[in-house]
């Protein structure tokens, strides 16, 4: 659940000090309407009630969206000249809130940090392309009579590659079935690019496995 408290704020145009609800924890996966305010770059700007300025509060948030792996510290602009400070407490907190999450969150995580609001709307909106690409491609695979592997999205995200993979059979994903499965898509549907770029790449490495599954535990 998303998480919202009142902060003392002052406008930076005309100095009026009023206090105003902020999001301090927004979680994605539970809040579309949330989701789509980050996304418009919205989340946490305010209206000065005093000039109807807008602006956002030097407060930082946390962003969670445990089905796309995807935990981010959105720190205000103006904090990137102290970059390495804001890091370190990024880290100390952190910790605390792995306590709090407990374990449900993968050990090997790393949150993702950003200061300003940009960074993390062009994830959200890069994620949602790749949604939609999936949409269509889970459908040529049902044609098919494809099994779907769902590897780790940050997995998919750091490697340029889908996080969503037909592979032949109702088994494992191996190597050899995951060929098959990419063969029998790319076959029926040449325009899947992201999947005929993955095919190649897994063609040419003959060493490589199926890619790490999406975390369990991070859902
Ligand atoms: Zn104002």
């Amino acid at each position: 659940m998303s998480l919202q408290g009142d902060v003392e704020t002052r406008c930076p145009s005309c100095g009026r000090e009023f206090e105003a609800p902020v999001w301090s924890f927004v979680h994605g996966g539970r809040d579309e309407a949330l989701r789509e305010r980050v996304k418009a770059r919205e989340c946490n700007l305010l209206l000065c009630p005093a000039c109807e300025a807008a602006f956002t509060p030097e407060v930082p948030w946390v962003y969670y969206e445990p089905e796309a792996e995807i935990l981010a510290f959105v720190f205000p602009e103006s904090f990137r000249a102290e970059e390495a400070r804001w890091r370190g407490k990024m880290r100390e907190d952190f910790a605390q809130m792995r306590g709090l999450l407990g374990d449900r969150l993968p050990v090997d995580l790393e949150p993702e940090v950003y200061f300003g609001s940009e960074g993390l709307a062009e994830l959200l909106e890069a994620e949602d392309w790749r949604r939609d690409e999936r949409d269509v491609m889970e459908h040529y695979a049902r044609e098919l009579g494809l099994s779907l592997y769902r590897a780790s999205p940050r997995w998919a995200r750091a490697h340029a590659a889908p996080s969503e993979l037909p592979y032949r059979g109702g088994g494992r994903a191996t190597r050899a079935a995951l060929l098959e499965g990419l063969k029998a898509l790319v076959a029926a549907n040449d325009r899947l690019a992201a999947w005929s770029d993955y095919l190649a790449a897994l063609e040419k490495d003959a060493a490589a496995g199926p890619p790490p599954p999406a975390a369990a535990a991070f859902r």
